[in-house]
């Protein structure tokens, strides 16, 4: 999974091709020249106390650890 950042809008587009034209899915600007990250999506996992009940929940962990 490759991450890149938009220049123009600053949004952040992911994909699993690591060639071939690239264009943000927000603006529709052509970001195929600029920097990719490897994207590592992780899930943590974490109990919350809420009075008498213990709920559970899943989030989604971005981190971004190189660049290519
Ligand atoms: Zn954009």
């Amino acid at each position: 999974m490759y991450m890149k950042i938009c220049s123009r809008c600053k949004h952040n587009s992911y994909s699993s091709f690591e060639f071939g034209s690239w264009e943000c899915p927000s603006c529709k600007y052509d970001i195929t020249d600029q920097n990719k990250f490897m994207a590592n999506r992780n899930f943590v996992r974490e109990k919350l106390k809420l009075g008498k009940k213990i709920i559970t929940l899943t989030l989604r962990k971005s981190e971004f650890n190189s660049v290519v």
